[in-house]
């Protein structure tokens, strides 16, 4: 069983000021999948989905989303893999505009 104690560490490393921004949008309790629609946003190759992270009440990261779908936005609580897969994503975007 996972401890709480490795939750809420998951949920803390650094994030790049250029990716964070105000927590807004409604709490995902489905992962990857939109409160407002049900969209399963896997479908979009993860991390195109995800426009920024934020902090939520505890200081806790969360991954936000725009819906691939209905286009609302979302947030999840987020691991650090997830911000590396995200970070991985934005570089082979730059790299293709330039
Ligand atoms: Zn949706």
């Amino acid at each position: 069983m996972i401890s709480q104690e490795i939750l809420e560490n998951e949920g803390r490393f650094e994030v790049d000021v250029k990716y964070r921004m105000p927590l807004q949008g409604s709490y995902s309790t489905g992962l990857w999948y939109c409160p407002e629609c049900g969209y399963n946003n896997m479908r979009e190759h993860s991390p195109r989905t995800i426009i920024g992270f934020a902090e939520d009440q505890h200081g806790r990261n969360v991954r936000i989303h725009r819906c691939g779908k209905c286009f609302e936005l979302y947030y999840h609580h987020t691991t650090k893999d997830v911000y590396d897969m995200f970070l991985i994503y934005k570089e082979e975007v730059n790299n293709a505009e330039n």
